[in-house]
């Protein structure tokens, strides 16, 4: 039988959903599972806790870590403070306040101190990229790649829990002056208005789905009711699937935001979710299943993308698994990213070279449904930078690379080749090849 928007609606929800209950810094210890692990691991996650932000909830806890696995569980990691996520000064100087019972005040100086060792804002988010309404900055906005604009709606600064890898962390502890927001659809679509080369907006946060749906309505209302005929898809960056799945089966108001994905598409715009995966563990559940389900009934698309990082996914044998599942359950595999140069990269980073050989052992076994998939990527200043492989041209052992996204559109496909380097973990990492002073994108010389 053909399910038609209306059915999906009312389709019953197969899991009977927990109440959401988020856990932090202050509660964490009364989770049983935790309470069952050794103090010293507690103790470890109350320093770390205190310099990065911190928040799980019972779907993660009860359904997707797996506790007789903990500390290497993969989700376990995912979500909880890791030792290994601070340097031993930092985690010393951290411990030393705690120990001697230190205020509130003191340990923040301390972790204000750590955190801006940690480059929060990399790829100079904050200096660049800001766009401009009859001269006045949009603090809420980003406009980097010509087609598509970046809202980061002010109600979407927070997440269901948190990924202790998230370069988005500052936004999230309180540093509110690094904070972006805004309330502003008005401005979003005059801002659309004055660029009609813009085709997507993607949603972004933090993350989306948390907010209530009369808070989406406002934003897509105003987008659908506008006229802006170039403008084509909404986007929602959003882990909500991984993290609190009944978001879109049993939360009060669940129906309501798949009815406004289903009037999106009545209107003849499309949206696609870009929801970020990062282990297999988290299509398991029937919650996720069942969310998944009732998304797509609406015609609403769901593309994923993850990192690749140690110690949660550094195996092609996740990837291949995590892609066919997403191609089984309807999902379109999108982006696999290098994880960025800011907060605990030591403890997630991943050479290029070695992510881009799981990605090369990952796609050779998997369906070309599954091979839509474009990566290892890193979001670097210039460009979302492609690694392509690693080859040899004339004797020189080089890497390949290409520009998905460019500040200049015309970089986009243009293969350029940098020095093999097995420690780097990033584009700044990389020399040209063959001699060259500096790469093709690069204005001066490096000094
Ligand atoms: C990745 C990204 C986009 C979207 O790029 P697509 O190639 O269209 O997925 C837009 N803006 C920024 C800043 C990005 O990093
Ligand atoms: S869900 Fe996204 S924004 Fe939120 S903590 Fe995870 S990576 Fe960061």
């Amino acid at each position: 039988m053909m399910l038609t928007f209306n059915d999906a609606l009312t389709l019953k929800p197969v899991t009977p959903a927990p109440k959401y209950k988020a856990y932090n810094l202050s509660n964490f210890e009364q989770i049983p599972q935790v309470a069952a692990l050794s103090e010293e691991l507690r103790f470890e996650m109350r320093v770390v806790g205190n310099v990065f932000p911190f928040k799980t909830n019972n779907y993660v806890v009860d359904e997707l870590i797996d506790w007789s696995d903990v500390p290497n569980d993969p989700i376990f990691v995912l979500t909880f403070p890791q030792r290994g996520m601070l340097n031993d000064e930092a985690y010393e100087k951290m411990a030393n306040v705690i120990r001697n019972g230190g205020s509130r005040q003191e340990i923040k100086v301390v972790a204000d101190e750590i955190r801006l060792t940690l480059n929060p804002h990399p790829a100079g988010q904050l200096e660049y990229n800001v766009p401009e309404l009859a001269g006045e900055k949009l603090n809420g906005m980003q406009h980097k790649y010509k087609e598509t604009v970046l809202f980061f709606p002010s109600q979407g600064q927070t997440c269901h829990a948190y990924c202790s890898f998230c370069f988005r962390w500052p936004q999230f502890v309180g540093m509110t002056d690094l904070k972006f927001a805004s309330r502003e659809a008005g401005q979003l679509v005059d801002y659309l208005g004055e660029h009609p080369e813009v085709t997507d907006v993607l949603f972004t946060g933090g993350d989306p789905m948390i907010m209530k749906s009369d808070a989406l309505a406002t934003y897509f209302r105003a987008l659908l009711k506008a006229d802006l005929p170039e403008f084509q898809t909404i986007r929602i960056g959003t882990k909500a699937l991984g993290y609190w799945p009944y978001r879109f089966t049993s939360d009060a108001d669940a129906d309501e935001v798949l009815e406004l994905f289903e009037e999106v598409i009545a209107s003849g715009k499309h949206i696609a979710l870009m929801a970020h995966f990062n282990h297999p563990r988290e299509l398991e559940t029937p919650a996720v299943q069942e969310a998944i389900a009732r998304i797509r009934a609406t015609g609403a698309e769901i593309r994923t993308q993850s990192p690749v990082l140690t110690n949660i996914n550094d195996s092609a044998l996740v990837w291949s698994k995590m892609w066919a599942e997403q191609v089984r359950l309807g999902l379109i595999p999108y982006y696999m990213f290098v994880v960025r140069d800011t907060g605990a990269q030591d403890y997630f980073g991943i050479t290029l070279s070695r992510a881009w050989e799981i990605y090369h052992n990952a796609i050779q076994s998997v369906s070309g449904l599954a091979r839509t998939v474009r990566g290892p990527s890193m979001s670097a200043t210039p460009g979302k930078v492609h690694v392509l492989g690693t080859t040899e041209v004339h004797g020189e052992k080089v890497f390949a690379l290409q520009f998905l996204q460019g500040r200049n559109p015309d970089w986009v496909t243009r293969p350029f080749f940098a020095k093999y380097d097995e420690n780097a973990i990033w584009l700044d990492d990389l020399k040209p090849a063959f001699g060259e002073e500096r790469f093709f994108f690069e204005e001066n010389s490096r000094n």
